[in-house]
């Protein structure tokens, strides 16, 4: 027999090993009991492997439509298939183990231990407890959740301790698509950046078909393969989030990106094609010092002396986004921004013309 290596084994035996499927509706339409119209024959694709986010105002019809996903809510019309096949024609029990469901409160049991949440659904289908709970504390760890948290309560956690819990509870059952209603919503800025980044990485393991609420277009721009706006139970526009931000379908959309779009859309280019150079001799004065580790120390103005300016921002070709390179630039007393490597080390400047240039190029390649 051959060794697997831990790495490997780890992804096999939890999360990870059933890809996602595609979500489909076809002609779906809802109105509620009591006359409430909620969605307008909805046609959309959310396809496999990939995040889709729908956003836009509340009441908007986001919500049902992705709780007639997991049959929570039936349409009145039309039809909604997972992988090709009629939702409507596939047990139910079969249905919703294949689909992981995060709300905003992360709903979490709040008499059974961090584990035991997170273990609730292997152990309904038979995975034996000690299985089952080290799958929990496996899953614990791919959420950035330590594990001397597993004994602990849900109101003994943070808030975004919690919805990394609810995360990992709807992965548990490795289930091919993922609903996520607003789940980030209720914690603070900081905290929310820290759970979008945390889900792309572990989106890029485990391929599944995540839906995903928000009324937030920054966060939807932020995790969205594709984007459905939504407006008052129709679909507003359907895209990646760089053609809703450069070409939005109607003046709704474009009032809903906001007025910082093309800032918006400049966090999505990449920056690495832009050249770093030697800052100039003449600089109008400005010198940029370095200290012998290659390090920025910062900018000496002219004629200053000893006295410094600090550099502010530093940008990272290779990683970095041309929004990141304006803010330093805009941030820098001399138009010029530092570039350095990965350790740290200055390897030269950027400045605006290189910038556009780059945009230019992208926007070139886009069309
Ligand atoms: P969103 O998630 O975009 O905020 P919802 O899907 O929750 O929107 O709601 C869409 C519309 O349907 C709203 O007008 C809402 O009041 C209505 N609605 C939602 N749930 C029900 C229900 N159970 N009964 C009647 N109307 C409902
Ligand atoms: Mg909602």
């Amino acid at each position: 027999m051959t060794a697997v290596s831990p790495h490997l084994s780890s992804i096999h035996s939890s999360a990870g090993t059933r890809r996602g499927q595609s979500v489909a509706f076809e002609g779906v339409s809802k109105i509620y009991d009591d006359g409430t119209p909620a969605v307008e024959s909805l046609d959309l694709e959310c396809p496999a492997g990939q995040i889709t986010v729908f956003v836009g105002p509340s009441g908007c019809g986001k919500t049902t439509t992705l709780r007639m996903i997991n049959r929570t809510v039936a349409p009145s019309t039309g039809t909604v298939s997972l992988g090709g096949r009629d939702i409507h024609a596939m047990d139910l029990t079969e249905l919703r183990r294949g689909m992981g469901y995060v709300i905003q409160d992360a709903g979490l049991f709040p008499h059974r231990t961090i584990v035991e949440n997170i273990a609730t659904v292997p152990r309904l289908l038979g995975t034996p407890r000690r299985e089952a709970r080290r799958q929990a504390l496996e899953l614990m760890e791919r959420v950035g959740l330590d594990q001397h948290l597993a004994k602990r309560y849900p109101y003994q956690l943070s808030g975004g301790q919690r919805q990394r819990v609810g995360v990992a509870r709807a992965l548990a059952g490795d289930p091919p698509v993922l609903l996520m209603d607003e789940p980030f919503s209720a914690v603070d800025p900081v905290v929310r950046a820290e759970l979008q980044e945390e889900l792309l990485r572990l989106q890029r393991d485990i391929e599944k078909t995540i839906v995903f609420v928000t009324h937030d277009i920054d966060e939807a721009v932020r995790l969205g393969d594709q984007i459905a706006v939504f407006t008052t139970g129709r679909l507003a526009q359907v895209g990646t989030p760089a053609k809703i931000l450069t070409d939005p379908a109607s003046d709704f959309v474009d009032e809903f990106v906001g007025s910082d779009a093309g800032v918006k859309w400049s966090s999505l280019l990449p920056a690495r094609d832009i050249e770093p150079f030697t800052p100039p001799e003449d600089l109008d004065g400005w010198q940029l010092v370095i200290d012998d580790e290659g390090r920025c120390q910062g900018w000496r103005p002219p004629g200053a002396g000893d006295h410094l300016v600090d550099c502010r921002r530093t940008v990272r070709l290779a990683s970095d986004s041309l929004r990141a390179v304006f803010d330093a630039l805009l941030l820098s007393p001399c138009h010029l921004a530092p570039v350095i490597d990965d350790q740290d080390r200055v390897v030269g400047v950027v400045d605006y013309a290189s910038a556009l240039r780059a945009l230019d190029r992208q926007r070139e390649a886009s069309r």
